[in-house]
Formats: structure tokens, sequence, C-alpha cells
């Protein structure tokens, strides 16, 4: 109990939605609005306690506020959770009760999918809010954001390259790639066209094939192996690009990668893990800031929307990525540390200005019957 107060008194703002009429049962929290509104994805989930709901929504929200901060994006971090089974509780009216909740924060929170939610979900609360991103690009969106985060993966590696070899080429290398869905199948597709060497694995036999597909193409082979033997693959990096808490005390101990880095949230599944990373001798590229092409392209969105500007922007995680590799060793701290003391002294660093949310605002997406 006093646990869970201390990480609500973290947060500016947490709201409890209930709406009878649609079963709407969701929380927003918001972490921080320093550095401009909140901005984080609503997740729906059958979560089985409202404690379990409100722990995850808070950790997630605090997560985007370092997040934002490392991208550099005008953002603070927040984050929704909807209670609920997304195969069957789901319905427009309950999303547009949620988007009139989202609307009643009058721009203090911008939201869009995660875990459990889609796109379709949120066109529903694009008609009771304009504070919503990541849509398709016919209702104003910016369309898939796995785009950007292959591409941040892919300068996340060569930045861990770099570190480890002197060089960033990709070539001549072998990473070992759990999960092939939207991001990851967008990596090992680029790491094959460079020369690199794949490990790979996924539940989804359909998105083995295509991929073996893919390498016939090119003249290349991939070897698969399944959940558990992907966590020892001999392999120069492992790129989680599945699940997160994959990094916990057994996996780090079967690991025979120099490094690891990839697009999955949360990858570990505590902070101390990350001092077990480097105990090992194991490079550790934070996952939060390896993955937020997607968010920049969200950010980015409320302006005028920019693929090109997009990509530009995406690039600064290759240099982030190699700024706290090098903090981290002169200081002989974590790499996850780092990125943490080096997001709080960005927080610390700046002022929101009062005018701040008049130049994010666009205009309501008309499409109200
Ligand atoms: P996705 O659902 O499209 O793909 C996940 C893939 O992992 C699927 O192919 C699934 O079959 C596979 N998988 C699930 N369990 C597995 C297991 N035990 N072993 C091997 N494979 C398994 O998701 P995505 O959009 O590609 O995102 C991947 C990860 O990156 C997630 O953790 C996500 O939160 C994170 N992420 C994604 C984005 C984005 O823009 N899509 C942005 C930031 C972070």
């Amino acid at each position: 109990m006093e646990e869970i107060f201390h990480k609500i008194n973290e947060h500016e703002q947490v709201i409890f939605c209930n709406d009878e009429g649609t079963g709407l049962r969701a929380i927003i929290a918001i972490h921080s609005t320093r550095l401009g509104p909140a901005l984080g994805g609503c997740r729906m989930f059958p979560y089985k306690r409202i404690d379990d709901a409100l722990e995850d929504c808070l950790r997630l929200s605090k997560g985007m506020t370092y997040k934002c901060a490392a991208a550099d994006v005008d953002f603070g971090g927040g984050k929704a959770v909807i209670i609920g089974d997304p195969i069957k509780d789901k319905s427009p009216e309950l999303f547009r009760a949620f988007g009139q909740y989202v609307e009643s924060l009058h721009g203090r929170f911008y939201t869009g999918t995660d875990m459990g939610t889609s796109p379709e979900d949120f066109i529903h609360a694009l008609k009771e809010t304009n504070c919503i991103v990541g849509v398709d690009e016919v209702y104003g969106g910016s369309g898939d954001s796995s785009v950007p985060t292959a591409q941040g993966v892919i300068y996340g590696l060569q930045a861990t390259n770099k570190a480890l070899t002197g060089s960033d080429q990709l070539a001549g290398r072998s990473y070992a790639i759990q999960g092939l869905g939207k991001v990851g199948m967008k990596v090992a597709e680029r790491l094959l066209e460079e020369g690199g060497d794949l490990y790979v694995s996924d539940i989804n036999t359909e998105a083995i094939e295509q991929l073996h597909i893919k390498a016939k193409k090119l003249g290349s082979a991939i070897k698969v192996l399944d959940s558990y033997e992907i966590y020892s693959a001999h392999a120069d990096v492992f790129v989680p690009c599945a699940m997160g808490g994959i990094l916990n005390d057994e996996s780090i101990s079967l690991l025979q990668v120099q490094a690891v880095a990839g697009s999955a949230n949360n990858q570990l599944l505590d902070i101390h893990h990350g001092k077990a990373l480097k105990d090992r001798g194991i490079l550790y590229a934070p996952d939060y800031i390896v993955n937020s092409g997607g968010l920049i392209q969200v950010a980015d969105e409320l302006y005028t929307p920019n693929k090109e500007r997009v990509m530009q922007k995406t690039k600064a995680i290759y240099t982030s990525i190699l700024n706290i590799f090098e903090f981290a060793e002169y200081h002989g701290i974590t790499t996850v540390e780092a990125a943490n003391q080096f997001c709080e002294s960005r927080i610390e660093a700046r002022t929101r200005r009062n005018s701040f949310f008049s130049h994010m605002k666009r205009p309501k997406w008309d499409i109200r019957g």
C-alpha cells in the first residue's frame, strides 16, 4: 500500500474513468508535463485486480517521461490502461467514452495505440477529442510507427557495433532476433540485406517462412531457434523484438552475446538486471532509446506530418546510444543508470513555457455525423 501511494505521489495526476453505459473502466496517469503535454499509449488488458492495472499504468507513465526526454520531443510522460479483454470487450461506444475522458483533460494528455488496442479503435475516440495520435494517414495521423521504430533499432545496432568493434558496419556480424513482428521483421530484412548473419525465433511460423523466402532471394540463409534456444544463440548481438521482461536472472545466465539492442519495451525484468548484464560483460543499449523511432513519429505528427523529418530525427538514436555508452563507462555505472541520469538532467534543465499548449493544437478531425 505504502509503495503504491509513493508511486501515485510521483505523478501529477491520476484519474479513474468509469462509464456504466459502455462498461468502460480505465485509468489515465500523467506522470509529468514538465517538458510538454503528457504523451503515452493506451493499453487494453483484462487485469484481474484494479491494483494491477494501476501499477502497470503508473510504471508505464513514468517510463514515458524518460522516453520523451531521451527522444528530445516536447512531451511529458503519461499512459492509459483500459481494463477489459481486447478480444470481446471492445465497442465503438467504449472508445468514444474513453475519448471524452481524454478531452476532459484539455490537452494535458495525448494518447494512441499500445498493447491490445489498434489505430482503428482510436478513430472512434477521435470523434470526441483531437488528442489522439498514431491513427491512419487518411484520418490525419502518421500511420504505421514500426517503420521509424525499426530504423531506430538499426541505428542502435550500428552504435552498438561501433562501441564494440570500432566500426558501425552491420555486415559480418551475427544477430539473434527474438520476434519477427512489425518491427522485428523489418530489422531482420535489413540485416539480411546488409550481410548480417541471423538466428531467429518466433512462435508464428508464417513469419519464419516469410523471412526464409526473403533470405533465399538474397542468396543467404537464417538459422531458426525455438523460444528458449534463442537466449543461448552464439551471436554477437541479441535483438529482442517481442515481449518485455525477457532480461532476467535465467536468461542473462544463458546469453552468449556481446551486447543486447532491440525494440521490445521494458526488456529488463528489474532495474538490477542492468547490473547483471554489466557484470557478465554484456553491453546493453537501453530499450527506451533504441525503440524511440515510433515515439518520434507520433510526436512529430502534431505539427505537419513529414516522414523525412521523422527519419532525420530518428538518426539521433545513433549518437544518443554512443553517448550513453561513453557516459556509463566513464562513471562506472550501468547504461540504464546512465540513460536515466541523462534524462533526469534534461528534464531538470528545461522549463515549460505557459503558452506551450497553444501551438500544439490541431483542428479536430471533422468526421462527426
Ligand atoms: P508485434 O506484435 O507486431 O510482433 C511481436 C512478434 O513477437 C510477433 O511476431 C510474435 O509472434 C512474436 N512473439 C511473441 N512471443 C514470442 C516468443 N515467446 N518468442 C518469439 N517470438 C515471440 O509487435 P511489434 O510492433 O513488432 O513490437 C515488438 C516489440 O517492440 C514490443 O515489445 C513493442 O512494445 C515494442 N515497440 C514497438 C514499437 C512499434 O512502433 N511497433 C515501438 C516501440 C516499441
